[in-house]
């Protein structure tokens, strides 16, 4: 591997002071041309300050697009002689953090595949001791808050002095509206335990839409964020991967122009902050309820099918009246008023009748 001065450049040095830090560029490498006229695009908007690109793509099944791999940093040190833009790229092992630097890659980020695994975090951790490249290290995949403390710890006892945190959102299951929930108390702790760490907010891989990015790199600004890395394209619809949450340079351009600067104070901000996580705590019950509701319609399916097969009603009112009036005890030890606990069950019980006609009609 080429060796490099331990001391991280003075130009990198000054960019991750600048605030708001941009990062941009293609989910993917595609071709030389959609590198370069991407980077050229992006600096000519005055506001980007790193060019991304993946080249080796971590991708959920075999099949799909696996990136260009090493010919594409040929194209990104292209891109970055032409427009000046330092770059960056995922590397998830040792072999592809000695490309990366041989081809003068200025930053390296984990990706979230990467940082779930304390194997390959360490394994590129070792392959740059001595190095000291700046290494931005996305959020684990899972909402486990360890695994990204872990890779920073990692990261800082191979020497990196300069470590940002890519909070990039987490996989949740049945989430709908976001691709990855951004489950924004995680990055505020990690914030917390390391205030000298950039944070920087991924709205692209959060939102997984081009129509929600804006509310994200808004709400990400109101928190006071260090910067945003936003997925860019010449061609964002024919992108070879994350196609629906890219956006042209152009249309980057229009939505930093349009963030609001709001000069918070700092009572306004720890009031956002403590509105996000009592939300986020909300979105996690409700979401916890509609599971066991799910749940629970099984179980009366079940039993639908044991009436069925024994000849028996589906209503039998005494069994109703028992749970009802279990329900309003408890309720009531709870703080719930009556009135409301008899309105839920009503809801759930003809949910339950409707489940036991349908299979009684089967
Ligand atoms: C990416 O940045 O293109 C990427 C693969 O992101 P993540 O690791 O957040 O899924
Ligand atoms: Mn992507």
């Amino acid at each position: 591997m080429k060796t490099m001065e331990a001391i991280v450049n003075e130009s990198i040095q000054q960019i991750w002071t600048k605030r708001p830090l941009i990062i941009s560029g293609p989910c993917s490498a595609e071709t030389e041309q959609q590198v370069v006229e991407t980077a050229t695009r992006l600096a000519a908007t005055g506001k980007v300050d790193i060019l991304r690109a993946g080249i080796w793509k971590p991708r959920t099944r075999p099949g799909n697009f696996e990136g260009v791999g090493i010919k594409g940093l040929a194209w990104l040190l292209h891109a970055k002689k032409k427009t000046g833009l330092p770059t960056t790229v995922e590397v998830a092992t040792a072999r592809q953090a000695e490309d990366a630097l041989q081809y003068d890659v200025d930053v390296l980020w984990i990706g979230a595949r990467t940082t779930v695994n304390p194997f390959s975090v360490q394994e590129v951790a070792n392959a740059l001791r001595g190095v000291n490249v700046p290494v931005l290290i996305k959020n684990p995949v899972n909402p486990d808050i360890e695994l990204w403390n872990g890779a920073v710890e990692r990261m800082a006892k191979s020497g990196i002095t300069h470590i940002g945190l890519i909070h990039r959102g987490f996989s949740s299951y049945g989430n709908t509206e976001y691709r990855n929930a951004p489950m924004w108390q995680l990055a505020i702790e990690m914030k917390r335990r390391y205030p000298e760490m950039i944070m920087i907010n991924d709205p692209s891989h959060i939102c997984g839409r081009r129509d929600i990015l804006q509310g994200v790199v808004q709400k990400a600004i109101d928190l006071d964020y260090d910067g945003l890395m936003i997925e860019s394209h010449i061609d964002p619809d024919n992108a070879w991967s994350d196609a629906k949450q890219q956006i042209t340079p152009e249309v980057l351009l229009d939505m930093l122009n349009s963030i609001q600067w709001r000069h918070e104070t700092a009572d306004r901000k720890e009031f956002i902050t403590a509105l996000e996580q009592l939300r986020d705590q909300i979105n996690h019950l409700d979401d916890e309820l509609l599971q066991l509701l799910g749940q629970r319609m099984r179980i009366a399916d079940k039993i639908g099918e044991y009436k069925k097969l024994n000849n028996v009603t589906i209503l039998q009112t005494n069994r109703w009246n028992e749970i009802l009036a279990r329900a309003v005890a408890k309720g009531e030890n709870l703080g719930l008023s009556k009135e409301f606990i008899m309105k839920y069950f009503d809801a759930v019980h003809l949910e339950s009748i409707n489940h036991q006609n349908k299979i009684f009609n089967s």
